[in-house]
């Protein structure tokens, strides 16, 4: 049976990144070693890095005076690195979601950093408008995607001070204007290749003005200095985002993968919306992700949930549990996921409502 993969990450990845990731495997760019076992100081895989960081660039228009370098330690350990890099005294959040809850904890270790505003008080089922950042903050955090709650901040921020985002579950899925964004960083595995790579695009005119020690391997400018080839990058990882970045370009880009992104959500809304049986988390249409589309059971069909779960599941759909604190569904529709996964899991919930 088909198997539709709806993880929140790691998630579905195109055919085509799997396809020639194997090939790779086998043969990588023609040196007859596996890119698992090629050199990073390879004539080729420098070529490779390059290529990677330039499709970035492309792809998300780039604009000069900023640079794009791959790291490892995830989506988190940015968490960490933006306020060591950034933060001389204050930094401002906007707290939407678990991830963000958690960007903000890190940053509390490096200054006075303030919550602008939280969803928290309706489990993060909105993003909240109206808030003031202070003049003084050295940079204002927000995330983009709240892959968990499924709510998304769908206008780049305007605002006075360089902003900071965490773009780990919608970069590559829509066009976004780089320059409104000082820093931007997302783990790889959501919409670009496997774990192991975090991409981060940065302005450099904000490094270098906190006093603070930053230990080399945290400093963003050791590797922009080395291009990324400061120690040993996830060769692997890099590899494949390269693959996925090929088949974007290929696509017609961001553009393109918007108008198929938002052409699968409104299908699956319209759906929860319509169906008896569901519920979406997240009430306004303006703050619903693309990309984690969350719904519960209505209340009158509570009992429902897991013989729902277990319907879908034998009919091959994989992955739709909602996290463990929002319960309920999710549904991941990330770049790579076709259209029709989405349309076969409203027929699931079709059929699943005409039994109940
Ligand atoms: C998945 C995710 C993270 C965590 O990424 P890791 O690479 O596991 O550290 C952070 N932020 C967002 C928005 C995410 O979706």
């Amino acid at each position: 049976m088909k198997k539709h993969n709806f993880y929140a990450g790691p998630s579905i990845l195109p055919g085509y990144t799997i396809e020639k990731t194997i090939e790779g495997i086998k043969d990588f760019a023609g040196t007859g070693l596996s890119v698992l076992e090629i050199s990073h100081r390879s004539k080729e895989f420098i070529e490779c890095m390059n290529d990677t960081i330039a499709l970035v660039k492309e792809m998300l228009d780039v604009p000069a005076g900023y640079q794009v370098i791959f790291l490892g330690g995830g989506a988190s350990l940015q968490f960490a690195m933006v306020p060591m890099n950034l933060m001389n005294k204050k930094s401002a959040y906007l707290v939407t979601g678990e991830w963000a809850s958690k960007a903000f904890k890190e940053a509390k270790l490096y200054g006075d950093a303030v919550e602008v505003a939280s969803s928290k008080d309706k489990n993060f089922s909105y993003i909240p408008k109206n808030y003031t950042v202070p003049a003084d903050a050295d940079y204002f955090h927000v995330t983009t995607n709240n892959t968990i709650f499924g709510t998304q901040l769908k206008k780049d921020p305007d605002v006075a001070v360089p902003v900071a985002a965490d773009m780990s579950s919608d970069i590559f899925s829509r066009p976004v204007d780089v320059s409104k964004y000082s820093l931007i960083y997302a783990g790889a595995q959501k919409n670009l290749g496997p774990a192991g790579v975090t991409v981060i695009i940065i302005k450099e005119d904000v490094l270098g003005k906190v006093t603070r020690p930053i230990p080399t391997m945290l400093d963003y400018r050791t590797h922009i200095k080395a291009e990324s080839m400061f120690n040993t990058p996830p060769v692997f990882a890099v590899f494949a985002a390269q693959q996925t970045l090929r088949w974007l370009k290929d696509l017609g880009g961001v553009k393109a993968m918007e108008k198929r992104n938002k052409e699968k959500a409104a299908l699956l809304y319209d759906e929860i919306e319509r169906n008896k049986l569901f519920v979406p988390t997240v009430k306004d249409p303006e703050d619903r992700s693309l990309m984690n589309v969350c719904f519960v059971m209505a209340d009158e069909y509570k009992e429902l949930e897991k013989p729902f779960s277990d319907f879908a599941k034998s009919k091959g759909m994989i992955g739709i549990q909602g996290h463990r604190s929002v319960g309920g569904f999710r549904a991941s529709l990330y770049n790579a996921l076709p259209k029709e996964s989405v349309i076969a899991l409203i027929e699931v919930m079709k059929e699943f409502e005409l039994k109940n």
